[in-house]
């Protein structure tokens, strides 16, 4: 099942600065950052009711972030949706037609298995399976 949306991912070319305006704007410290090795990115997380916003700055000019802020602005990079058990999303939005770029769940920022769909069967869009690891 798909529960709600769990964060807005927004590519952002520094965490630093970024923050000074997102914790104004939501009236909230960030609750946490983590770098993400494997994606070459550091994350901030900040509440937004029973979401978040999830700040993502590069760590390396390989990174996916790097990449994105080489051809787009800062602002909107994946909508996360919230599930409760990844594998059976995966293998029904498989049967739906869409195209996965993770076909196994992997261990993603803030303590979640993750899996991203590619966005040519999405419009476009990136989106990110979510599932809290418990
Ligand atoms: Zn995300």
């Amino acid at each position: 099942m798909i529960k709600k949306i769990e964060h807005l991912g927004i590519a952002v070319e520094s965490i630093e600065k970024s923050l000074v305006i997102f914790e104004k704007l939501l009236n909230q410290k960030m609750y946490k950052t983590e770098v993400v090795t494997s994606e070459a990115v550091k994350t901030a997380f900040i509440t937004l009711g029973e979401s978040k916003i999830e700040l993502l700055e590069a760590t390396d000019p390989s990174s996916s972030i790097a990449k994105f802020l080489n051809k787009n602005r800062e602002g909107f990079h994946h909508l996360a949706l919230d599930v409760d058990d990844i594998e059976f999303e995966i293998a029904r939005l498989k049967k739906e037609g869409f195209v996965l770029i993770h076909e196994q769940p992997k261990n993603g920022a803030d303590n979640k298995k993750i899996a991203f769909l590619h966005p040519k069967s999405t419009n476009g869009m990136l989106i990110e399976l979510c599932e809290e690891l418990v």
